[in-house]
């Protein structure tokens, strides 16, 4: 387990990182090429509840001005996020 993992466990969502695995050190290069459909957030909807964030299997969602941000470069489109979002604020579309 990586040092930031075993020294510093979050007690409340507001000491989870903005995004959960940069600051764990285990993102390092892009590995987001062979997606072929991508979630897209209507930030409309969005209430920033956060769910999408603590379920996103690969932490490349990011708490961003009381909402959230998805980093394409690392997302793999697999839309969990997409069925975890009760509001329908974020939709799966193919990849151009
Ligand atoms: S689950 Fe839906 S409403 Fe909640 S933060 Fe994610 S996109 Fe926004
Ligand atoms: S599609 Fe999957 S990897 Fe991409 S942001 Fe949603 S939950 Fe995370």
């Amino acid at each position: 387990m990586k040092p930031y993992l075993r020294e510093k466990v979050p007690k409340t969502l507001s000491e989870i990182p903005e995004y959960t695995v940069f600051e764990a050190g285990y993102l390092v290069s892009k590995n987001a090429g062979w997606r072929n459909v991508r979630p897209t957030v209507d930030k409309a909807k969005c209430v920033g509840c956060l769910k999408c964030y603590l379920c996103c299997p690969d932490g490349v969602i990011a708490k961003q001005d009381g909402k959230i941000a998805i980093d394409y470069d690392f997302c793999k489109g697999c839309g969990i996020c997409a069925k975890t979002c009760k509001l329908g604020a974020i939709e799966m579309e193919a990849e151009i």
